[in-house]
């Protein structure tokens, strides 16, 4: 097909992690995906429960752990839009980019039961297929999803999600192996999820 076929990979990537560029790689193999584009979310008007990173820290981790991968980019049009992401606006703003493109979905088990619960969720269906990837945790099942509508697939399991890579940092620990190098020195360097931040030089 002109356009190709090009997977979307929504999150707030708060950091960005493993899990989420071995489910976009591992979907791109099995749905022989062209591309995938990782589109992180744009600010929530108010704080929920914690406070979400700056846009632009979230966008550059995402770039710098995507740059190695000539089929992974970035896009803005969450950040740039700025206000909370509705997916409906993630995908009706890149069909118009990639008129051509049949568009993939990708969203992991916990995302996918929050956007299929939505009543016109028809209209999105429309403009995406949906992939629905395994996640450790969370049961695809319970999702209640429309017959047909969503393809099911299996990814390698990597139990790692940004609340614990967050805490992790916080608590001093590691997220080496969790998340890309690069991401790791970015945190450090931006002084990211520390409640108390650490002073340049200081050790330990
Ligand atoms: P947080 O803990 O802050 O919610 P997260 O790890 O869930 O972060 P998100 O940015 O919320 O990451 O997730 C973006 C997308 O990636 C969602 O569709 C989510 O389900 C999926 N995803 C995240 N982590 C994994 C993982 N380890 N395996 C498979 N899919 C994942
Ligand atoms: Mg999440």
């Amino acid at each position: 097909m002109a356009g190709g076929r090009v997977g979307i990979m929504g999150g707030t990537f708060d950091p960005i992690h493993h899990g989420h560029l071995v489910a976009a790689s591992e979907v791109a193999g099995l749905f022989g995906l062209d591309e995938v584009i990782f589109v992180p979310t744009g600010q929530p008007w108010q704080k929920s429960d914690r406070e979400v990173s700056p846009p632009e820290d979230r966008y550059l981790m995402t770039v710098i752990a995507t740059a190695s991968n000539p089929r992974f980019s970035v896009s803005r049009v969450d950040i740039d839009r700025g206000g909370p992401t509705y997916t409906i606006d993630t995908l009706t703003d890149l069909r118009q980019q990639r008129p051509e493109a049949e568009l993939f979905f990708i969203t992991g088990a916990d995302a996918l039961a929050q956007i299929v619960s939505w009543r016109d969720n028809q209209q999105l269906f429309d403009l995406a297929h949906f992939v629905g990837v395994t996640r450790p945790g969370f049961h695809l099942a319970d999702a209640h999803l429309p017959e047909g509508v969503v393809s099911l697939v299996e990814v390698p399991a990597l139990a790692i999600s940004s609340t614990d890579c967050r805490d992790r940092v916080d608590r001093g620990m590691p997220v080496w192996y969790l998340v890309p190098d690069g991401v790791v020195q970015y945190i450090e360097k931006r002084g990211l999820y520390r409640e108390v931040p650490r002073r340049v030089g200081a050790d330990g």
